[in-house]
C-alpha cells in the first residue's frame, strides 16, 4: 500500500470498461453489489472504440459503395459513386461511435455504478491503485472483476509509426489507401482488408499459413477468397514478412516466400498479426494472481483467479478474443460474486464471426472437431441457391450447414456462409445450447421467404426428407 494513503472502501472494482468490463459492472451493481468501474481511456473499451463497431461501419460504407459502382443484374444503372472520406470518417466517429460509448456511459450511471478515471495498478490482494493525471486514489476492494482487454502485437522488425499501422490507425486512415498491403489474414486483416477492397484499394494480405481466415474451414472461406481475388485482391500465404521501410509517401515490405526473399510496395502497411493480453503493467506480481506463460490470467470456470475475490474476463483470459465471449464471461463473474451458485460457465457453442464480402459464422463442432474427437455426426449443408429470399436479393452465395449427432439427432454444430449469416447463427446457437433435434428445427415454421428456411430445409435434409434440393 502505498504509504500515508487513505484507501476509499469500495465492494467491487471492475477494471476496464469494454464488452467485458461495462456488462460485468452493470451486472454485478443490479445484484446488489456497489461497483465502481476504473478506465484509463474511452468508455467502450476496444470493440466499441477502435474494434468491432467501428470496423462493422466501414464495412458497411465498403458495401454501399460496391452496390453503387458495380452492375447489378436486375437493370439498375448507376452512374457511379463518389465518397466524401471526411464525412464517412465524422459519420463513423460521431455517430456510430459517440452514440454507442456514450449510451454505455448512460447505461453505467442509471444502473449506479460509479466511473473512476485513470489507470489502476495492484498494490496488493485488497487494493488497487488508480493513477490519474494529476495524481492517484487508492481503492479497497472486496471484490474485483479484471477486464484490461488486449492490444496489438508489434512486430519488432516492422514497428508501427507513420505509414505503418494497427488495426486502430487502419480504421483512422485520412483517405482510403490506393495500394494496402496487410500482414496477417485473420479475421481483423481480412475484415479491413474487405473493407478497404470494396472501397476502391488494391488490398494485398501477406499471411505466414497456408491458409487465410483461421478457424474457418476452405469449404466455407472459398466463396470469401474468390470474391477478394476477382476484386483485384492478392494473398500469399506461408510467407513471413521480415521488415519494412517507409518514405513521406510508400511503404516496402520484405517477405519472404517460396524460398526466395520479395518485396512490395505500397501507401500504407497494416500489421494485423495478432493481439496480446493487457495484462503486464497491472501490478499482478503485488497479488498471487497466476498467469501463464501468453500472460493470460489463469481462472476456473466462474473466473475465480488464484486468489479467490478477483475474477478475470475477456480478452486476458484463455479462448477466442471476441466482445460476445468477454460480455457472456462479465455475467458469470458478476453473479459469482452475487454468490449465485449457477454462475458457471457452461456453454458448449461460441459462435464467431468474420464479417467478409460473404459473411462466415460458425458455432459448436466443425466437420474438423468431428474427425477430431471421432465424434459420430451426420453433416447436412443446404445451399443458399436454393432459397427464394436469397435468390431474390441476388446473393444467392453460401450454405447451411449443420452437424447433428447420429444416435440422438441434437444439433451439436453448425456454419452459415452468406447473406446474414451474422444473425443466423444465434438461432443454430441456441438450438445447440437447449439441445434441439434437427427434427425440433425441421417442424419450427419457418417465415417465407426467408433467409433462416435455409435452416430449416438443412434440418430437413438431415432428417433425410429435403423438399428443397
Ligand atoms: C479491429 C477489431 C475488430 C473487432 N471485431 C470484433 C467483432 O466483430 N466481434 C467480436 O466479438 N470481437 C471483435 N473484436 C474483438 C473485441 O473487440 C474484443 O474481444 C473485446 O473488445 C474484448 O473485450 P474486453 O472487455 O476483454 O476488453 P477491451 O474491449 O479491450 O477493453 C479493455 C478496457 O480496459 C482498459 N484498461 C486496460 N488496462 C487498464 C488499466 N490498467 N486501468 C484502467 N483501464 C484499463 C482499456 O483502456 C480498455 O478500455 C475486434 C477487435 C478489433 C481490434
Amino acid at each position: 500500500m502505498v504509504v500515508g494513503a487513505q484507501a476509499r472502501e469500495i465492494d467491487t472494482v471492475v477494471i476496464g470498461s469494454g464488452p467485458g468490463g461495462y456488462v460485468a459492472a452493470i451486472r454485478a451493481a443490479d445484484l446488489g453489489k456497489k461497483v465502481v468501474i476504473i478506465e484509463r481511456d474511452n468508455i467502450g473499451g476496444v470493440c466499441l472504440n477502435i474494434g468491432c463497431i467501428p470496423l462493422k461501419a466501414l464495412i458497411n460504407v465498403g458495401h454501399r459503395y460496391r452496390e453503387a459502382t458495380e452492375e447489378t443484374p436486375f437493370g439498375l444503372i448507376t452512374s457511379g459513386a463518389t465518397l466524401d472520406w471526411q464525412q464517412t470518417q465524422n459519420w463513423k466517429q460521431n455517430k456510430v461511435v459517440h452514440t454507442l460509448t456514450s449510451g454505455v456511459e448512460m447505461l453505467l450511471k442509471k444502473h449506479h455504478v460509479e466511473i473512476v478515471k485513470g489507470e489502476a495498478v495492484f498494490n496488493d490482494n485488497e487494493t488497487v491503485n488508480v493513477l490519474q493525471e494529476d495524481g492517484h486514489e487508492l481503492l479497497q476492494f472486496n471484490n474485483a472483476i479484471i477486464a484490461t482487454g488486449s492490444r496489438p502485437i508489434e512486430i519488432p522488425t516492422i514497428p508501427f509509426g507513420g505509414r505503418i499501422v494497427d488495426s486502430t490507425g487502419a480504421l483512422a486512415f485520412t483517405e482510403i489507401p490506393k495500394k494496402l498491403i496487410i500482414i496477417g489474414g485473420g479475421v481483423i486483416g481480412s475484415e479491413i482488408g474487405g473493407a478497404y477492397a470494396n472501397l476502391g484499394a488494391q488490398v494485398t494480405i501477406i499471411e505466414g499459413l497456408d491458409h487465410t481466415l483461421n478457424g474457418f474451414d476452405s469449404e466455407m472461406t472459398k466463396p470469401v477468397l474468390d470474391d477478394f481475388k476477382a476484386h483485384g485482391g492478392v494473398i500469399v500465404t506461408s510467407a513471413i514478412a521480415k521488415k519494412a521501410t517507409q518514405t513521406d509517401t510508400e511503404v516496402t515490405l520484405v517477405y519472404e516466400a517460396d524460398g526466395k526473399e520479395q518485396s512490395i510496395t505500397g501507401d500504407y502497411l497494416l500489421v494485423a498479426v495478432g493481439r496480446r493480453a493487457n495484462t503486464d503493467g497491472l501490478g499482478l506480481n503485488n497479488t498471487d494472481i497466476k498467469v501463464d506463460s501468453k500472460g493470460l490470467i489463469i481462472k476456473d470456470d466462474t473466473m475465480r483467479t488464484s486468489v479467490p475475490h478477483i475474477y478475470a474476463i475477456g480478452d486476458i483470459v484463455a479462448g477466442p478474443q471476441l466482445a460476445h465471449k468477454a460480455s457472456f464471461e462479465g455475467k458469470i463473474a458478476a453473479a459469482a460474486i452475487a454468490e449465485d451458485a449457477q454462475a458457471r460457465d457452461l456453454h458448449y457453442s461460441l459462435p464467431s464471426v468474420a464479417y467478409t464480402q460473404y459473411e462466415l459464422a460458425t458455432t459448436g463442432e466443425t466437420p474438423d472437431s468431428v474427425k477430431v474427437n471421432h465424434l459420430d455426426a451426420k453433416i447436412s449443408k443446404f445451399p443458399f441457391v436454393g432459397n427464394g429470399r436469397a435468390i431474390s436479393m441476388d446473393q444467392a452465395v453460401g450454405f447451411v450447414r449443420l452437424i447433428s449427432d447420429k444416435s440422438s439427432n441434437a444439433l451439436i454444430g453448425a456454419q452459415v456462409v452468406g447473406p446474414a449469416a451474422s444473425d443466423l447463427i444465434s438461432e443454430l446457437s441456441l438450438a445447440i445450447e437447449n439441445g434441439l433435434t434437427t427434427k425440433d428445427i425441421s417442424l419450427t415454421i419457418h417465415p417465407h421467404p426467408t433467409l433462416g428456411e435455409a435452416i430449416m430445409d438443412a434440418a430437413e435434409l438431415a432428417d433425410g426428407l429435403p423438399i428443397h434440393i
